[in-house]
């Protein structure tokens, strides 16, 4: 069931989505080669909890961490380990989630550490951007399909820097977001045959969307662990994520720190008021 959010059910979603949005920007600042994952985690959890808020991946079925940190063919879901130790020219996933008042903030970056292959770095690029093409095509009254629409299509008008096809991944999507981490509708970063529009985008809908790309092939698979997942081929993988909700004006995007305001202005996706 789809979830409607009051005005101020949404202001505590921004409340929670600005605990993700600072915790994301610290982790970010800190990664550095020799530093693990592990000490990635321990930044997380002191920067939600000092807000007062609470970390939602930590025992959500059993997850053991704060943040979700997965390096190089770790596409989503990678467990912060003492072990995982980071290095220079790795790309580093991380995903964050807090929760304020009962709802849900959920982010992800991709974070390129070091001096990075160049192809690494398109495909940062072409990932981060497609997460903003997709919010971008959301309005009031529109359709969820036309986010999945604009990823996909963003995606593919990007040349590969190998010349091959981008692996858009199609097993991990993006969801509705509430009272709980996890809502419907699901939100595709691709447009399936016969895949029907979806829902109407209303007020008080919020969705987190996360396109999560492949320099090889889209094919994933689970780790030993149960968690990780990672590309089948061992090519490297990027993943960008943001909470947002629709307003007259065009997406809020509650997990930016400037509710996504800069770069939805550069993709005209802002009506200006006032
Ligand atoms: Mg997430
Ligand atoms: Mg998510």
């Amino acid at each position: 069931m789809i979830q409607i959010k009051s005005e101020a059910e949404i202001a505590s979603m921004r409340e929670a989505g600005l605990v993700v949005g600072r915790t994301l920007h610290k982790l970010q600042a800190a990664v550095a080669p020799g530093m693990t994952t592990a000490d990635l985690d321990a930044i997380a959890e002191e920067s939600i909890r000092g807000e007062g808020a609470v970390p939602s991946f930590k025992g959500y079925r059993g997850f053991p961490a704060c943040i979700c940190t997965s390096i190089n063919s770790e596409i989503v879901h990678g467990i912060p380990s003492a072990k995982a130790v980071i290095r220079d020219g790795d790309v580093v996933s991380i995903d964050c989630g807090a929760i304020v008042d009962g709802y849900h903030g959920d982010a992800a970056v991709t974070v390129p550490v070091g001096t990075v292959r160049p192809e690494l770095l398109e495909l940062l690029r072409v990932t981060e951007e497609s997460l903003w093409h997709g919010i971008a095509a959301a309005r009031l009254g529109g359709r969820l399909i036309d986010i999945s629409r604009a990823i996909e299509g963003y995606i593919r008008s990007q040349s590969h820097p190998g010349g091959a096809s981008w692996g858009i991944v199609e097993e991990y999507v993006g969801h509705g977001i509430g009272t709980e981490m996890h809502q419907d509708p699901q939100v595709y970063n691709y447009v399936g045959r016969r895949m029907a529009r979806g829902p109407e985008l209303v007020r008080g809908l919020a969705l987190a969307v996360e396109p999560m790309v492949n320099l090889g092939t889209r094919s994933t698979r689970v780790l030993e662990d149960g968690w990780t997942v990672v590309t089948q081929d061992g090519a490297p993988s990027a993943h960008f994520e943001h909470t947002f909700t629709l307003t007259e004006a065009g997406p809020w995007v509650l997990t930016a720190l400037d509710g996504g305001e800069a770069r939805l202005k550069e993709l005209g996706a802002l009506r200006l008021t006032g």
